[in-house]
């Protein structure tokens, strides 16, 4: 249920609804917007019926939402939600570059990537400190030194900073260490940790499950917002499909399917979707023409050496080239690709 506060109505009778509500034993999600202010309701609705809100002070209407997402609905929300990860947003006009290593292999490869991808233009460094791998026998991230090697290089670059938590039991120590946490495909629908991750006070990078719907991943983003975290980015990063000639089968239709139903930015990666070098740059050249609000791309200095995904690495150079490209075609989409002071 929704509830419409009038355009007049003030703070202390936003506060009444939501008071109110809670004393039902339902949630309360207060959405400011630039008209006026409306109160998402979840929980269990079932016995609770609109009348009982309809005539509490500064209430218009109440709404019935039919979908089974809400809080991540355009429905809640119609205007988009930009996301800040440090200094970059993430969801406005501003296209939002994140690229950096697979996994954080050393100080040394992490600088030096950062560097790299800083020159270039990039607004975020990617790596990866604890690694879902698909074999035990793979190397599976260096942990809490490789959480300690990025938050050096963020001090170091000023770059803002991505990572994934791969279990409940390292959440909180990527998020001291990071400023976003990123929710990999293969725990996309594990729902302790998508809730611990709502509660966690960073913002949430959210990657597509492989063989998840685009209801199923709006669905997994409702848990973070429904536990109160409104920051979350999504990102498609390929699904499963019998096309073998990639990794993934990039989905760029879920980009405008996600955009038209929900407020929430949408990010494209094309090195998972398509786990070859060679597909990077003109996947992301796709991305940004079908409205993605940015990029997450792996680069590494030798990928050959890369400890992980190699194959679908890209080198500094061509990640100059990437920005290049993507720099010529963000206005052709009303998209600019920004310059942050102090990065
Ligand atoms: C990653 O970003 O390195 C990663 C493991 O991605 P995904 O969860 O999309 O496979
Ligand atoms: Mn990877």
């Amino acid at each position: 249920m929704l509830i419409v506060m009038k355009m007049d109505a003030t703070p202390e009778q936003v506060e009444g609804v939501v008071r109110n509500v809670e004393a039902h034993g339902l949630k309360a999600h207060p959405i400011p917007g630039v008209q006026r202010t409306a109160v998402g309701i979840t929980g269990n609705l079932g016995v609770v019926g609109a009348n009982l809100f309809e005539s509490l002070p500064g209430v218009l209407e109440v709404l019935r939402v039919s979908h089974p997402y809400k809080l991540v609905s355009r429905e809640f929300k119609p205007a988009k939600t930009v996301v800040r990860v440090g200094d970059v947003a993430v969801g406005g006009p501003e296209l939002a570059i994140m690229a950096g290593p697979c996994s954080v292999e050393s100080y040394e490869q992490t600088v030096g990537v950062a560097r790299r991808v800083q020159e270039a233009g990039g607004h975020i460094l990617r790596g990866g400190a604890y690694k879902p791998r698909t074999s035990p026998y793979s190397f599976q991230g260096l942990g809490l030194e490789g959480l300690k090697i990025l938050a050096r290089v963020r001090e170091e670059t000023g770059l803002p900073v991505v990572s994934e938590a791969t279990d409940i039991d390292v959440l909180d120590a990527v998020a001291e260490h990071a400023d976003m946490v990123q929710i990999g495909a293969r725990n996309m629908q594990n729902y302790t940790l998508l809730k611990r991750a709502g509660r966690c006070g960073r913002p949430i990078l959210l990657k597509r499950g492989m063989t998840a719907t685009v209801t199923e991943l709006l669905l997994a983003a409702e848990y973070i917002l429904d536990e109160g975290n409104p920051n979350v980015v999504l990102c498609e990063r390929g699904i499963r499909t019998f096309a073998d000639h990639t990794r993934n089968t990039l989905d760029l239709s879920a980009v405008p399917a996600v955009q038209r139903i929900s407020h929430l930015p949408i990010i494209v990666d094309p090195s998972h979707a398509s786990g070859k070098r060679s597909k990077v740059l003109p996947l992301s050249r796709a991305a940004v023409a079908v409205g993605a609000d940015g990029l997450m791309v792996e680069v590494h200095s030798r990928p050959e050496r890369a400890l992980s995904d190699g194959e679908q690495a890209i080198l500094p150079e061509e990640f100059d080239q990437l920005m290049d490209e993507v720099r010529q075609l963000a206005p052709v989409v009303g998209r600019v690709v920004p310059v942050y002071a102090g990065q």
